[in-house]
């Protein structure tokens, strides 16, 4: 392993569109909102953007974009935030879009159109670059056999995640071949098929898969791996002004923190105080701490001792 470890992200990668609205609209129905925001997004390219610029991982993104515009914001910002793009598709597509509206007290509505996405593909350079990679990290806003196909294509020893966003049913064989999961409590619900607590959620997934980590928003996160006392990791106390992204900045940093050696809860730790700074923020790539400043809030607030 290089000193930073090498991560290499497999996902999506959307142009957001956001409208503030005074209400969300009805079915038939038109309303008025605000200006039109667009920025960088997609699961996939933000949790790049996380495990480069925050985690400070060697990091590529494996992705398509159409050969638009948005295509050029997407791969402006992943290499703004230091991502390899070279593995970066462009291709008879449009770019990814979602297309959010967000009423005043925070709920929203997303429709995404896929578009590039559903394009993306490990090919040879892909796989060989998969197979170079400490920790291999994917969601699930690409198809689910472009998951295995990296899941399939790692060394061994090396780490497969995934973040299973939105959550859908897996396939027996790539369950298999994970090695971490990492959801958030509703996904752990809905694949689990358990309501309710989390704690619950987890161990019935422990059985499928060798560690899972369960994300609590504000409450923090559940660290679950098999044959070891669960770890609970609080969240870091921050005035919250926008939350969007807090898991794929989670995500990304965790997968940082695992390619250059770390144990799963101080990983989560770190991530965890990653995704503090970034809900402090607007916005979704900009919001992305460096390494120095998850530094500072972890010295402040301690979390680097045992919980
Ligand atoms: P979520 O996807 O909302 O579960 O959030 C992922 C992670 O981001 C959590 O496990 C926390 O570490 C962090 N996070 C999310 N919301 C907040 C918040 N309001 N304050 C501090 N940290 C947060």
């Amino acid at each position: 392993m290089n000193s930073s470890g090498r991560v290499v992200v497999v996902g999506s990668a959307n142009v957001d569109l956001v409208v503030d609205v005074p209400r969300l609209p009805g079915g038939g129905e038109t309303i008025l909102g605000g200006q039109l925001r667009r920025s960088p997004g997609g699961k996939g390219a933000n949790q790049a953007v996380a495990a480069a610029r925050a985690g400070g991982a060697d990091t590529t993104f494996v992705g398509a974009v159409g050969a638009d515009e948005s295509g050029d914001l997407l791969v402006g910002s992943l290499e703004w935030a230091g991502v390899r793009t070279d593995l970066v598709d462009r291709v008879e597509a449009a770019t990814g879009t979602a297309l959010i509206t967000v009423s005043p007290d925070g709920e929203n509505t997303i429709v995404v159109a896929p578009g590039a996405n559903t394009h993306v593909e490990v090919g040879a350079a892909q796989a060989n670059r998969i197979a170079a990679a400490d920790v291999v990290l994917a969601q699930l806003e690409i198809p689910v056999d472009v998951v295995q196909a990296a899941a399939a294509a790692r060394r061994p020893g090396a780490l497969m995640a995934l973040n299973a966003a939105p959550s859908r049913d897996l396939p027996a064989d790539l369950w298999d071949a994970l090695d971490l999961l990492i959801v958030n409590e509703h996904e752990a619900a809905d694949l689990a098929a358990v309501p309710g607590a989390p704690d619950a959620a987890a161990r019935a997934l422990l059985r499928r898969v060798p560690a899972v980590i369960v994300t609590l928003g504000g409450d923090g996160c559940l660290v679950a791996e098999r044959d070891r006392e669960p770890v609970r990791v609080p969240a870091i106390r921050v005035e919250a002004v926008d939350t969007t992204g807090a898991g794929d900045t989670f995500c990304g940093v965790l997968a940082a923190g695992l390619a250059r050696g770390l144990a799963l809860p101080d990983a989560a730790r770190v991530a965890s105080a990653a995704a503090a700074v970034a809900v402090t923020r607007p916005g979704t790539h900009t919001a992305v701490p460096t390494a120095d400043e998850i530094g500072a809030l972890e010295t402040v607030s301690g979390t680097t001792s045992e919980p």
